[in-house]
């Protein structure tokens, strides 16, 4: 089913960024989308408007507590101007197990893709078409009852925000390239029974200090250990990661810890289609090493919205670094991105019928 939605346009558009010149969650478009919701009334008013600055009272729950949640997905170009949405259904089933565990209550899928549509449509020149630029797409619901008690609000609003994003790797030509990234083995990201499978605002809070060290370590992501033993590989910063050692390809579970990435879902089910074999398992840092020791260690690489597929060119534990893949983009990244991003911007085959043609 397909929801329709009153649109206020702006009368006071703005200048675009240099299409060969953008950032990420900078520069945001014309309008957004935002809805109400009140106990007892549900979901309602579902409006595009032009973008602006929300009131927000200071005793807000959600500036207190952080109960909020969000997502990120992207509206891609065809060569042939068309736009595209990828699985965004997936989004919407994954910020109501996210609402689920946040105590916010779930909007319905039609209705969540519906208002993604509404506000791209209304953007639609918004949409960047170089070769790796999409509108970055910022689904989110904040709690915004006015109290102090740790209790779950009654009032929220969902709101969706667009920026134009470049390629996520500096040659602007759309090629990969490999990064350094830092394993984390002091600070930790998610426990058991916690949040970490969920898109809600503390846990990237949380993370930043480990951030930081991985900066200062001239690297450009974490790589998160578990929380019990640190030493078990989780994902990196907000992509989930792949290991290639031998014939296998090993990621780690969903045991609640990890974010279940769409890129992953996708990843894995390609690289089945393809006829590897794909392991969802946990993995400890020490067998990694030791494969790169033993000469078994293949490609390893970060997959999310963001960058589509990440290679891995270098990784540091505990002052020990291990160069993957000659510090090279490898044959299966490479496969993988082609054939993703090929789908996303409708230029390749899609046989699971993933991408979604909204205009
Ligand atoms: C969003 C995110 C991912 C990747 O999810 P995709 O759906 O593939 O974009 C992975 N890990 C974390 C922590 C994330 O926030």
């Amino acid at each position: 089913m397909n929801y329709t939605f009153p649109v206020t346009r702006t009368t006071n558009p703005k200048q675009k960024p240099d299409p060969d010149h953008l950032h990420f969650g900078q520069d945001f478009s014309d309008h957004m989308f935002i809805m109400d919701y009140d106990e007892g009334q549900g979901w309602h008013d579902g409006r595009v408007i032009p973008y602006a600055p929300i009131a927000i009272d200071p005793a807000s729950c959600v500036l207190h507590y952080a109960q909020m949640i969000f997502e990120g997905m992207k509206a891609y170009k065809t060569p042939d101007g068309k736009i595209r949405l990828f699985r965004p259904y997936e989004n919407a089933a994954r910020i109501n197990r996210s609402g689920a565990r946040m105590c916010i209550p779930p909007i319905d899928e039609d209705l969540f893709v519906s208002a993604i549509k509404a506000v791209v449509m209304a953007d639609v020149d918004w949409v960047p078409d170089r070769p790796g630029t999409a509108l970055y797409i910022r689904p989110f619901i904040i709690a915004d009852e006015v109290s102090f008690s740790v209790m779950p609000s009654k009032h929220y609003h969902f709101i969706v925000i667009l920026c134009p994003s470049g390629p996520y790797y500096a040659g602007a030509d759309g090629k990969l390239g490999t990064t350094k990234i830092y394993v984390e083995d002091e600070y930790i990201r998610a426990a058991h029974g916690g949040t970490g499978f969920t898109k809600c605002g503390g846990n990237y809070a949380g993370g930043m200090k480990a951030s930081e060290k991985a900066a200062a370590a001239n690297c450009r992501d974490v790589l998160w250990l578990d929380a019990a033993e640190h030493k078990y590989v989780e994902e990196i910063g907000t992509s989930n990661a792949f290991f290639q050692i031998g014939d296998e390809i090993i990621t780690a579970p969903l045991a609640g810890t990890i974010l279940p990435g769409i890129t992953r879902n996708s990843v894995i089910t390609l690289l089945k289609d393809w006829g590897y074999k794909v392991t969802e398992r946990k993995l400890a840092i020490d067998e990694v090493y030791a494969a790169a020791e033993a000469g078994t260690l293949g490609e390893i690489f970060a997959t999310g919205t963001a960058a589509v597929i990440s290679p891995i060119g270098l990784l540091s534990y505990k002052g020990k670094e291990i160069i993957i893949n000659n510090n090279e983009v490898g044959a299966l990244e490479q496969r993988l991105y082609d054939t993703i991003y090929g789908i996303q911007t409708g230029t390749a085959e899609d046989p699971h019928n993933w991408g979604m043609t909204i205009g």
